[in-house]
């Protein structure tokens, strides 16, 4: 329910869908695209005030806030941000969101809150991402935000993993007052905020002061520890814990096992491309410290996000030629238009239907290019995708020293495997309730893309949230499984 119903408001609708459109402003390509800063300009206050009044305020329920994973109170929200009580916007973001400063910057805006904006019929969406991290980011500056804390009822939750999913985890329990504790296979906590997402789409300072906030609220953060190898779920129990959250991602890098020369020097998995790209190294595990090797020419394979993610990295490491192989047509591209479109203003190109079939070693042992073959679009496939077929003899040579395999990303079925009746599915994906996290083993729980496999930093955050309360629950009722 909305705080402000848009039926309380006599606001002249017409005159707000009308007024001036002004679009975000980002740094230039040619500037941004030679160093690791943020793209998107922060709003001022008065560009926040304005943009905020363009919101018609729909009746409640708006659609912005139905098309919203966490639900949002967009609507209030845009009413007090454009009164100027940016401190209470906050506050409204903070009920119903975990990590609201990430989400405004990271979630894809026009396929959720703004893609629902009614304004998208003939005129043009507000602009609710950005607003959401202006309103958290200014009260964050001025006055701080805490976790508000429950009086301790002494209960210890393990939580497996500190990404988005553990993280909406952990606030929750936190507000219920239970005791958290991460284990956590990095160095740091974040998971892909930090060894994923690139410092220009999240500076890592938003992270750094979101994760200030869980240490002040009094979690432990253990590092550095892989559950099903240093410990197991069974070792958690018997340490007192007393329910176990498993947050730990689908993070294993995809291969191109039947590919001749992924072996070669020069050829990197996107995971480790961006992490050694993007990450101080005081953050990296020891294995990863060695600087990335990254030539003139650089190839990245794949077309998702994170093959943008990979080619605007390669250009901001200074390679001079960047093109991203996709076997189908931009069509059938996964990934958003937004990073593609910022990709190419940064220099980057595209060669479509095209499939890499060789990585070729030059004289001296390391990548020099890869041989590709010309594709074709057959016919759809179960999901409608036109499978790409090759074109006979149409065999190519594409010069370049480095190669990214952006390909996609497998779950680890490493815990399936070392926790008895813990059910997993499709190599390894925990099976649990979307709703409320329960898994197949007692006092086990689990979401976000471990469960769903790779999706989104708010969706795996939601479902953190939700187990949470499952949680609660369970701990009010049961005696330790
Ligand atoms: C390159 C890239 C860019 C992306 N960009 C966006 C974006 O712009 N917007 C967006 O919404 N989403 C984006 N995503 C997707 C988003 O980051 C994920 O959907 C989200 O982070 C999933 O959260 P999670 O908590 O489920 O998993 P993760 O973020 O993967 O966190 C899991 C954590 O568990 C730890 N872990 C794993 N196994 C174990 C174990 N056995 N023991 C202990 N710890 C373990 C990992 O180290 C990690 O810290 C991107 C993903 C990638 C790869
Ligand atoms: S969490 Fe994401 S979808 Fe929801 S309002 Fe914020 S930016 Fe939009």
């Amino acid at each position: 329910m909305q705080l402000i119903p848009g039926e309380t408001l006599t606001i002249d609708r017409k005159a707000r869908a009308n007024s001036p459109f002004y679009d975000l402003e980002l740094r230039p390509p040619e500037v941004r695209a030679c160093d690791f800063e943020a793209v998107v300009i922060d709003f001022s206050p008065e560009r926040a005030m304005a943009e905020a009044s363009r919101c018609i305020h729909c009746p409640d329920p708006a659609p912005c806030m139905l098309a919203c994973p966490t639900h949002n109170d967009i609507p209030s929200a845009m009413w007090l941000i454009e009164q100027g009580h940016f401190s209470e916007a906050a506050n409204l973001y903070h009920q119903t969101s975990s990590l609201p400063e990430i989400c405004g910057r990271v979630c894809p805006h026009e396929a959720l809150c703004q893609g629902s904006c009614v304004l998208n019929k003939n005129h043009t969406p507000v602009l609710t991402g950005e607003l959401e991290s202006f309103a958290v980011d200014y009260q964050r500056r001025r006055e701080g935000h805490a976790i508000p804390l429950a009086p301790p009822t002494g209960k210890r939750v393990a939580i497996i993993g500190a990404g988005p999913a553990g993280l909406g985890c952990a606030d929750q329990l936190l507000q219920s007052g239970h005791e958290v504790t991460f284990f956590e296979s990095k160095p740091s906590a974040g998971g892909l905020l930090v060894y994923g997402i690139p410092n220009f789409k999240l500076p890592k300072h938003v992270w750094m002061e979101k994760w200030e906030e869980f240490e002040r609220a009094g979690v432990t953060f253990i590092p550095n520890t892989y559950i099903g190898k240093n410990k197991t779920i069974d070792d958690l129990f018997t340490d007192g814990f007393e329910a176990v959250f498993i947050g730990v991602g689908s993070g294993i890098d995809a291969k191109m096992e039947d590919t001749p020369g992924t072996d070669l020097p020069g050829v990197y998995e996107a995971t480790d491309f961006l992490i050694r790209g993007n990450v101080d190294p005081s953050l990296l595990p020891t294995s990863m410290r060695q600087p990335l090797e990254v030539g003139k020419r650089v190839v990245v394979i794949g077309g998702g996000d994170t093959a943008s993610d990979c080619l605007r990295t390669a250009l901001r490491l200074g390679s001079e030629e960047v093109t991203c192989l996709y076997r189908r047509t931009e069509k059938e591209m996964p990934g958003g238009k937004k990073d593609r479109v910022m990709a190419s203003e940064e220099g980057a190109n595209y060669r479509f239907l095209t499939q890499p079939v060789k990585f070729l070693p030059g004289d001296d042992g390391k990548l020099a290019a890869v041989e590709c073959l010309e594709m074709k679009l057959g016919e759809p496939d179960k999901k409608g995708r036109r499978k790409p077929v090759p074109v006979e003899g149409s065999n190519f040579i594409v010069e370049c020293d480095t190669a990214v395999l952006a390909l996609g990303y497998w779950p680890d079925p490493i815990l399936g495997k070392t926790t008895p009746d813990l059910e997993t599915h499709d190599w390894g994906l925990v099976t649990a309730d979307k709703n409320t996290g329960i898994t197949s083993r007692a006092g086990v729980f689990s979401g976000g893309d471990c469960v769903t496999g790779p999706d989104l930093v708010v969706t795996a955050m939601v479902a953190g949230r939700k187990a949470a309360w499952t949680i609660d629950e369970y701990l009010k009722t049961s005696s330790k499984p």
